[in-house]
């Protein structure tokens, strides 16, 4: 019999490990364990059809619910694990059970980046992270009629599309001199500031905040230059940071995630790590990388299943990514951070276009807006060599 496999987190990254060690033939206990009450699902959809209320928390799930039972994966929702003892492969639960593995998979993914600006306490202050976010935001988007957003990254812009379709006055404040800035080059900030301001979203550059204003519910956020901009629900999108505190508690390697080799191998050889809360060395890009993107959960997961089958896998993969929103689709190959010329084929005010990032004169990533083609295209040929002839039209 197979040692038995634990993997704490049901999320994208949890279940696909679970899926593909089924499928690759492992035949030992298999359980996933998650603190949230639901079966695992995606969240892409929660800042987009899902809170615009298209589709029905079913539409998120990952798997039939009957896909656990029938592949003999032991899944334990609303369960945290709060402890490792490595030197007795055990893990501790919080409502105090023990369980013990052979091998253990940390997938316990990201929680949404917190604030801790004056007011920030008050009810109507919030993030988005899980279907339970998203619930309340959803109840609470209904009665108000002004939202303001903190930070414009995609889910904050996301969030904004949709609260905009809803009619809602929306604000968004954003410390950096464009959105995006961290991820995109300025021609795509530049469209995608162009598409909001368009679409009726008063969007606050290079703003720094004082204080979310109320006198118990939040009612306004309070600018540096004095401006209060109104708002009865304010949503804090500041990136996310990695639930690595598992790992660390236990001594394992930690930098801002579990640090993982190209097998997922955590420092512990009995222990992988896989998704959002990983960091790994990334040969193609020669630094040590950290993602949040279904791509990473999901080849990662696949990559770690087969190392536990015995199998000599090396994860390095080319990352992408998309952000949906308004009609309006970006898609992004590569990691764009580091490039030293940019070429912008196709024109943005056609809403058709793409920006290829080179560095020493070879292609490292792609961001396509609204051109599915290109971003295919793009995905083959970063890490060959580049040439003009290989630029397709947008
Ligand atoms: P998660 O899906 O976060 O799952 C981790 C799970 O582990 C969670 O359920 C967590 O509660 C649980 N957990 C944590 N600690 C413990 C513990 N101690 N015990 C038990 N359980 C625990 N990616 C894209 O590629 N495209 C997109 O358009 C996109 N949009 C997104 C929109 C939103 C609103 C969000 C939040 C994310 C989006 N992402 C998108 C990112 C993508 O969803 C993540 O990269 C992916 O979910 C990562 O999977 P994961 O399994 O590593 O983590």
């Amino acid at each position: 019999m197979q040692e038995e496999v634990v993997i704490v987190g049901a999320g994208q990254a949890g279940a696909q490990a679970a899926q593909s060690l089924r499928q690759g033939g492992f035949e030992g206990p298999l359980r996933l364990i998650g603190d949230e009450p639901h079966p695992p699902y995606q969240r892409p959809p929660l800042s987009k059809k899902y809170l615009a209320g298209d589709i029905g928390s079913e539409a998120l799930w990952l798997r039939p619910p009957a896909f656990f039972s029938t592949n003999a994966i032991d899944f334990i929702p609303n369960t945290r694990a709060t402890a490792i003892d490595r030197s007795k492969k055990r893990l501790q639960l919080e409502n105090g059970d023990t369980l013990s593995y052979g091998k253990l998979i940390l997938a316990t993914g990201t929680n949404a980046r917190w604030l801790p600006l004056p007011g920030a306490d008050k009810p109507g202050v919030v993030t988005l992270r899980s279907i339970s976010d998203v619930d309340a935001i959803r109840a609470k988007l209904s009665e108000c009629s002004a939202l303001a957003i903190i930070g414009a990254g995609y889910i904050g812009l996301e969030v904004a599309a949709v609260a905009k379709s809803m009619g809602k006055r929306v604000t968004v404040i954003e410390a950096q001199d464009r959105p995006m800035k961290r991820v995109v080059s300025t021609p795509v900030s530049d469209f995608f500031t162009k598409l909001h301001q368009n679409n009726g979203i008063d969007l606050k550059l290079n703003a720094s905040i004082e204080t979310l204003e109320g006198d118990g519910h939040v009612t306004g956020v309070r600018l540096a230059d004095g401006e209060t901009v109104p708002a009865e629900l304010v949503l804090i999108a500041v990136g996310a940071i990695p639930n690595d505190d598992l790992a660390h508690g236990a001594g394992l390697d930690v930098d801002n995630g579990v640090l993982v080799d190209g097998a997922g191998q955590t420092s512990d050889p009995y222990i992988y790590a896989v998704g959002d809360c990983t960091r790994f060395y990334s040969t193609r890009y020669e630094r040590s990388i950290r993602m949040e993107s279904v791509q990473n959960a999901i080849d990662q997961a696949k990559a770690v299943a087969q190392s536990i089958l015995g199998a000599d896998v090396d994860y390095d993969p080319l990352p992408w990514f998309w952000s949906d929103q308004y009609d309006i689709k970006l898609q992004i190959a590569g990691l764009s951070e580091g490039y030293d010329d940019t070429i912008v084929v196709g024109e943005p005010d056609d809403n058709k276009f793409y920006v290829a990032y080179l560095k020493a004169g070879q292609l490292i990533a792609v961001d396509s807006i609204n051109a599915p083609r290109s971003h295919m295209m793009a995905r083959r040929v970063i890490g060959e060599l580049w040439r003009d002839d290989l630029l397709p039209d947008a």
